[in-house]
C-alpha cells in the first residue's frame, strides 16, 4: 500500500510538469535552530482585499496562498506550523542522544534508546502482528465472562486506552477539588464522536460502511478469513452503536453537573451487577477503592447490558478489534497503512502517512514529555523570556481586574467572588518546577513495543497512584515543546507551555502592539476560559460551587445567548454550521481575551510611556489587530472540517477572525470602517 501511494505521489508531480523535482527532492534534515517568522508578517497579508469587508482575508490571503497543506496533515495552520518546526528541532535532539550514547545521563539514555528503537522501522517490520500475540492468547483463551474484568484492567493499563468498553482513571473530585479521586468514564468507541454512530444522512452511513470495511481488513490481518472478518466487523459496529446511543453528547459534556455521579462501591456494583469490579481494581492496584465519580451512569447501565446480552465469542471479537487498533501504529506497515488509511485519509482527508521520525518525536513527547521538554527548555527557553511572558501574564491579570470593576452587569456580590477567583488563579509558564522522574520506566534501545508497552503501564499506574493521595498543584498536562495552552478549572490555573511562547506567536523582536494582540490575546483568552460557560460553575478552590446571584447568572447566559447566535449562523463546510453551543467557551474567551489583551497594551504605553509608532504602514491599532489574526492563519481540507464540525471546540480561524472584530468598537476605529460594511455590527455582543 506505500509503495502505491509513492507511485502515485509521483504521478502526480511528472503530470505537473516537474519530474526531476520528485526525484532530487532533498531528504529532511533536523534542525539545530529555528527558522525565525516575524510576529506581524506583511507578506502573510492580501492588501488587496479590504480589511473592513474580510479582515481575516486581508490579514491571512498571503499565507494561504503561499502556505498549501503539506501531504501528511489534515490541515494547516500558523500552529501547526510552528509544531513542526518544534518537532524538527526535538528530531534533532533525537537523533543525536540516539547515535551518540556515550556520556548520557539517565534522562538523555531513556529519550535516546526510546527514539532508536521507534526509527529501527526494518526491526518493527519484521515482528509483523507477533507483539500482539501474548495479548491474542489471553483473549482467546478466555473461559467464562467472569475472567473479563481481570483482562479488562490488564489491557487498559497497557494500553493506555479508553477503547476497552470504558475509561478508568484519576481527577479531582467536582465537590472538593482537594481530593483526588477515581472517575469511571464512557468509552469503548473506535470513531472520533458518538454522533458518527448515530447521524442518518448519507455521508454519516457512507462513512460507518467504510469503517466496517476497515475493521473487516484489520481482523484479515490478524488472521481471519474473510468472511468471519466481515461477520466480525458488523458484531463490532453494532456494539459500538449501542455504546454511542447510551453517551452523553459533546455539548452535553461541557456541563460539569451532568458529569457528577460520586457513588461508592455498592452503588457501582448495583450500576454493573454482573462486572467484578474487585477483580478489576486487584489488577489495577485498587483493592480497597470506595469512592467514584461515574460520570456517565446511563452508558454504565448500557455496558451492564451489553455485557449481558453479548456472547463470550462476542466480547473476545470486542477486544480483539481494540486491541488491534490500539496497537496499529506501532505495528508493521501493513497495520500503519490500514490504520492511516482509514483514519487519517478517509476520515480526514490526508494523502499521506507522515514520516517516521514525526511520528517517533510524537511518541517520545507523548511518553516521555518532561524529559524531552527538559531538554527543549534548556535549548529553547531562556529565562529572560519566561520574565516577560511572566510580566505580560500578570498586565493580563491587571486588566482582567479592572474589567471586572468596570463591569455594568454584575452585581458587587457575585463581582466579589470573580475577583478572588481571578486573584486565586495560578500563573504557570514555560514548564513545571518539579520535572517528572521517570527513574522506574525501563526503555531498551532494541524493543520498540516492548518500550511503548512499559510507557503505557507507567504512566497508568503513575496516574492511578494519585487517588487518595494529596494534590499535586504542580503538575502539569501539557510537555513544555507543545504549541498549545489551556485553563484548568478544577486547578484554577493558566499553562503556557514554553513551545507557544515563541515567534511568530511571541515575538521579542516585535513592537508591544501585535505581541499584545496575539499572545496577550491568548493569555486573556485562557484567564476568561475560568469565566466561561463551564468555566464560571467553579469557585476560586477549583470547586464545582455556584457562586453568582441568579440576576448575576441570568445576565451572563443573555450575553452569551448573543454569541451563540452568532456564531451559529457560520458555516463550515457544505449546509454544516458551526454547532456553537459546542464552541460557546472558546467563542467568549477569544471575545474576551482580545477585549482584555487591548486594555493590557494601554496599560503597557502607560506603564513604559511610550507613544507607539506607525510601522510598516500599519498604525499601532491596526499592528494589535493584524497580529491578534495572524495567529489564526489556517488551510483546511472538507474532510477534515466535517470531522472538526462534530468534534471541535473551537470555530475555525475564519470565524475566529471575522466573528471577533466586528464585536469590538476598537476595531471599526483602528481602520475607520463604516457602518453597513461586513466587519461592522450595530448590536455587538459582549460578556466580559
Ligand atoms: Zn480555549
Amino acid at each position: 500500500m506505500r509503495k502505491l501511494l509513492i507511485l502515485l505521489s509521483l504521478i502526480g508531480l511528472s503530470l505537473a510538469g516537474h519530474p526531476l523535482a520528485a526525484q532530487t527532492k532533498p531528504a529532511e534534515q533536523p534542525a539545530t535552530s529555528f527558522p525565525y517568522t516575524p510576529g506581524l508578517d506583511v507578506n502573510a497579508m492580501d492588501k488587496s482585499a479590504d480589511p473592513c469587508v474580510d479582515f481575516y482575508q486581508y490579514t491571512c490571503g498571503g499565507w494561504m496562498k503561499n502556505n498549501p497543506i503539506p501531504a501528511d496533515q489534515p490541515r494547516w495552520s500558523v500552529y501547526g506550523k510552528l509544531t513542526q518546526d518544534n518537532q524538527r528541532y526535538l528530531w534533532g535532539i533525537l537523533d543525536g542522544l540516539a547515535k551518540n550514547t556515550k556520556d548520557r545521563n539517565a534522562r538523555q539514555q531513556k529519550i535516546g534508546d526510546y527514539f532508536a528503537a521507534c526509527m529501527d522501522e526494518a526491526a518493527v517490520e519484521k515482528l509483523g502482528a507477533q507483539p500482539l500475540q501474548p495479548y491474542l492468547d489471553r483473549i482467546n483463551g478466555l473461559k467464562s465472562k467472569v475472567e473479563l474484568p481481570a483482562l479488562l484492567a490488564k489491557l487498559q493499563l497497557e494500553t493506555a486506552d479508553a477503547g476497552f468498553f470504558f475509561g478508568f482513571g484519576s481527577n479531582q473530585d467536582f465537590a472538593d477539588s482537594e481530593k483526588v479521586i477515581a472517575f469511571a468514564t464512557a468509552g469503548g468507541l473506535s470513531l472520533p464522536d458518538r454522533d458518527y454512530y448515530l447521524k442518518t444522512e448519507d455521508k454519516s452511513k457512507e462513512i460507518r460502511e467504510q469503517f466496517a470495511a476497515h475493521v473487516a481488513r484489520t481482523f484479515e490481518l490478524l488472521g481471519d478469513s474473510a468472511e468471519a472478518a466481515k461477520r466480525n466487523a458488523g458484531k463490532v459496529l453494532e456494539m459500538e452503536t449501542a455504546l454511542a446511543a447510551a453517551s452523553l453528547s459533546r455539548v452535553d459534556r461541557r456541563d460539569p453537573h451532568k458529569l457528577f455521579h460520586n457513588m461508592d462501591a455498592k452503588g457501582l456494583k448495583a450500576l454493573t451487577p454482573g462486572f467484578e469490579w474487585a477483580a478489576y481494581l486487584k489488577v489495577a492496584g485498587l483493592e480497597k477503592l470506595n469512592s467514584f465519580n461515574v460520570t456517565e451512569p446511563e452508558f454504565y447501565r448500557a455496558l451492564e447490558k451489553q455485557w449481558q446480552s453479548s456472547s463470550l465469542d462476542d466480547l473476545k471479537t470486542y477486544l480483539r478489534w481494540h486491541l488491534a487498533h490500539a496497537g496499529a501504529p506501532h505495528l508493521s506497515s501493513a497495520f500503519v497503512n490500514e490504520n492511516f488509511n482509514f483514519f487519517s485519509k478517509t476520515l480526514r482527508g490526508v494523502p499521506e502517512l507522515k514520516p517516521r521520525w514525526k511520528r517517533c518525536v510524537a511518541l517520545v513527547d507523548g511518553q516521555l514529555g518532561e524529559a524531552l521538554g527538559e531538554e527543549f527548555v534548556g535549548r529553547a527557553f531562556s529565562p529572560e523570556l519566561k520574565k516577560k511572558t511572566l510580566h505580560m501574564t500578570k498586565q493580563i491579570e491587571q486588566a482582567m481586574r479592572q474589567d471586572l470593576n468596570q463591569l455594568g452587569w454584575m452585581s458587587a456580590a457575585t463581582k466579589q467572588k470573580a475577583l478572588e477567583k481571578l486573584h486565586s488563579i495560578v500563573n504557570k509558564i514555560g514548564y513545571p518546577d518539579k520535572w517528572r522522574n521517570y527513574a522506574t520506566l525501563i526503555v531498551k534501545p532494541d524493543d520498540y513495543m516492548g518500550n511503548v508497552l512499559r510507557g503505557n503501564l507507567f504512566e497508568s499506574r503513575r496516574d492511578l497512584r494519585k487517588i487518595g493521595k494529596p494534590l499535586d498543584r504542580g503538575e502539569w498536562s501539557m510537555t513544555p515543546p507543545t504549541v498549545n495552552a489551556y485553563y484548568n478549572p478544577q486547578m484554577n490555573d493558566i499553562n503556557f507551555p514554553a513551545g507557544v511562547l515563541q515567534p511568530p506567536l511571541y515575538d521579542p523582536k516585535m513592537d508591544d502592539a501585535p505581541n499584545y494582540g496575539n499572545t496577550g490575546g491568548t493569555i486573556g483568552h485562557e484567564l476568561t476560559h475560568g469565566f466561561d460557560d463551564e468555566g464560571r460553575q467553579f469557585d476560586a478552590k477549583g470547586n464545582l460551587k455556584d457562586w453568582w446571584t441568579e440576576k448575576d447568572a441570568k445576565e451572563f447566559t443573555d450575553r452569551a445567548q448573543c454569541v451563540v447566535d452568532q456564531y451559529a449562523q457560520y458555516t463550515i463546510v457544505d449546509d454544516i454550521k458551526i454547532n456553537s453551543k459546542l464552541t460557546l467557551g472558546e467563542d467568549i474567551a477569544d471575545l474576551g481575551g482580545l477585549v482584555i489583551g487591548w486594555m493590557a497594551w494601554q496599560a503597557q504605553l502607560a506603564e513604559t510611556q511610550t507613544k507607539p509608532e506607525a510601522r510598516e504602514g500599519f498604525s499601532p491599532e491596526q499592528r494589535f489587530f493584524i497580529g491578534y489574526a495572524q495567529w489564526a492563519c489556517e488551510n483546511n481540507r472538507p474532510e477534515d472540517l466535517r470531522d472538526r464540525a462534530l468534534t471541535n471546540p473551537h470555530s475555525p480561524g475564519k470565524y475566529r477572525v471575522n466573528g471577533l472584530v466586528i464585536n469590538m468598537p476598537e476595531f471599526e476605529k483602528a481602520f475607520s470602517c463604516k457602518p453597513g460594511q461586513p466587519m461592522v455590527r450595530e448590536n455587538r455582543c459582549r460578556v466580559w
